[in-house]
């Protein structure tokens, strides 16, 4: 497929051009910036034909099949927007909007063009996490109890720009990394999340937007689900565990965009080293986005995931603010 790329990221640059590349016929064949000085550096590095500043130009170009968008975040509704309109499939990144109802909006319209429509919600496609998730269809550790994530991390210097002091291009941790952890629990356990209760702090780093939270959901099964997120903190490592009444699953340091960790599950019998597939996150997410395209299943994770892991992050932000207890509200 031929992709352009909206948004001169360094999501884009550390992984987005390498997953396109790496699939069959897959080609970046531009990229759109507000600025154009970056766009021409921006394809110079990357051997990008094509790039320019004006996205109704790029959408316009009819050579072009699927859109990745990795703007800030408040970009990601009037670009998506556009790029439906103009017929292109597109995969846009997490979280999908500003609020549930712009998301929910995004995924509306692309129903109505009948282009595909996806979030990059990577974990999802890592072999850990697909362990994790067959372990507990398994049956392996029983009934779900409690589900912990660990995902309190360093954000790299790099990185220190908007997140950490822009809630009008969508900063905070929670937007940030509360959204994808979100996106794991539903895909690990199958379920939404009914409420929350939540405190968010700045420990250092955010400037007028949140750089820590923690969180606890209410599952519609009963089982209860612990959410640690930060940008903070440089040695903690991160992961999250599965504990049911048959077992307990530990996964360490698979909160990240590489294929890396391990995985143990402790029963009765003892432990046990669980072994998973080491592919990379990103191919496997464009694959699974360009097979859905052939009509070949559905992206990793679709539109609505997309909506319903920003409406839980929502309500982690809500619930923070007031002090109160969040009904999440899913958008209908
Ligand atoms: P960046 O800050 O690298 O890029 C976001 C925008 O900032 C770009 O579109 C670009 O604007 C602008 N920009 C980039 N570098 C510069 C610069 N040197 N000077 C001025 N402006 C610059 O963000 P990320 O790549 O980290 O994140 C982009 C999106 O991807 C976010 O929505 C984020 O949530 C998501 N993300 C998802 C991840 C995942 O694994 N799914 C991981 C990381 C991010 P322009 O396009 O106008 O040039």
């Amino acid at each position: 497929m031929r992709w352009a790329l909206v948004g001169a990221s360094t999501i884009a640059s550390q992984h987005m051009i390498r997953a396109i590349r790496a699939q069959a016929g897959g080609e970046v064949a531009r990229v759109v910036s507000g600025s154009r000085d970056r766009a021409e550096a921006y394809a110079r590095a990357h051997g990008i034909p094509g790039y320019g500043t004006d996205l109704k130009e790029a959408l316009a170009d009819t050579a072009i099949d699927a859109v990745y968008i990795s703007t800030t975040n408040e970009k990601h509704l009037p670009q998506s927007l556009a790029a439906i309109a103009a017929g292109k499939h597109v995969l846009c990144e997490k979280p999908l909007a500003m609020t549930v109802p712009d998301a929910a909006a995004m995924v509306r319209a692309a129903d109505e063009a009948g282009v595909t429509f996806a979030t990059n919600h990577h974990l999802r496609c890592s072999g850990s996490h697909r362990a994790v998730r067959a372990l507990i269809r398994e049956g392996r550790v029983g009934k779900v109890l409690s589900v912990r994530v660990f995902h309190a991390v360093h954000l790299p210097e790099n990185l220190q720009g908007w997140r950490i002091n822009s809630a009008a291009e969508g900063g905070g941790v929670i937007p940030d990394i509360t959204v994808h952890d979100a996106d794991v629990v539903r895909f690990l356990l199958d379920e939404d999340p009914v409420s929350v209760v939540a405190q968010a702090t700045s420990s250092g780093m955010g400037q007028g937007v949140e750089d820590s939270a923690m969180s606890v959901w209410a599952m519609p099964s009963g089982a209860m689900v612990m959410s640690h997120e930060s940008f903070t903190h440089p040695f903690a490592g991160s992961g999250l565990e599965v504990h049911g009444t048959q077992g307990s699953i530990f996964a360490r340091s698979v909160m990240t965009q590489k294929p890396v960790g391990e995985i143990e599950l402790v029963d009765a019998a003892g432990r046990h080293a669980i072994p998973f597939d080491a592919h990379d996150l990103y191919v496997t997410g464009v694959a699974e986005f360009e097979a859905a395209v052939r009509g070949e299943g559905q992206p990793a994770a679709t539109g609505i995931d997309g909506v319903k892991s920003l409406a839980v992050a929502a309500a982690v932000r809500e619930a923070a603010e007031t002090g109160a207890r969040v009904t999440i509200n899913y958008g209908g």
